[in-house]
């Protein structure tokens, strides 16, 4: 399933779906502006450059050549990983927070969670320390891993997506301080709980979901 397929060269920095502000107090509008147009629109901006030479690659979906990235030429690999990994991941980052969101998923992906972890503090504690402990510039991601078939934790260092690992990544949260730092300074952990208040659960469903077919 093709969760990035309709991410094709040359890629375009998706538009929110909700203004700048509206995650105030959780995230504030500048940290928005900024990370949404300048940073995202720098990965996509190289991301592009990359490929403006590769008409075979250019074909391709954002999901393909993340998951093929040892196909890729070795002069350019490095930059596709990069950037092809910073647009993903900012496209699902985006999507997987509402103005309207916090609280617990329902339905079926509460089951997997309760399932995998116990119950959703459990899960809710565990995502917490991976984002808390990840060294440097990174993500936390639960994830489904390879068979498509286990909700997973984990953590990917700089803009590496799940994707490079075959797991399909259904919730991300971005911890470069780039993410967080105008706001809540070097308190990491008081921004990984913000964001707590602001997650799409109904996003997040919606792509497990889909990617168990
Ligand atoms: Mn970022």
């Amino acid at each position: 399933m093709e969760i990035y397929a309709n991410l094709k060269y040359p890629f375009e920095l998706p538009e929110l779906s909700y203004p700048l502000g509206s995650l105030e107090p959780s995230i504030d509008a500048r940290t928005m502006e900024i990370h949404h147009g300048k940073h995202h629109a720098g990965y996509v901006a190289k991301l592009n450059t990359a490929l403006e030479n590769q008409p075979a690659l250019q074909s391709k979906s954002l999901e393909d050549l993340l998951k093929n990235y040892t196909d890729l030429p070795q002069d350019i690999k490095k930059t596709v990983i990069n950037n092809g990994g910073g647009h993903a991941n900012h496209a699902l980052f985006w999507e997987v927070m509402s103005p309207d969101g916090g609280g617990e998923p329902s339905g079926e992906l509460a089951d997997a969670i309760n399932d995998v972890f116990g119950d959703f503090a459990s899960f809710k504690e565990t995502f917490t320390n991976e984002a808390t402990t990840l060294f440097g510039s990174g993500w936390a991601w639960l994830s489904l891993d390879q068979d498509g078939k286990n909700l997973h934790v984990g953590s990917t260092s700089n803009q590496n997506s799940p994707l490079l690992e075959n797991h399909i990544p259904l919730l991300g949260l971005d911890v470069w301080e780039h993410a967080y730092y105008l706001h809540y300074q070097n308190k990491r952990p008081d921004y990984i709980s913000a964001f707590f208040n602001v997650i799409n659960w109904d996003e997040v469903a919606k792509r497990y979901a889909a990617a168990k077919g």
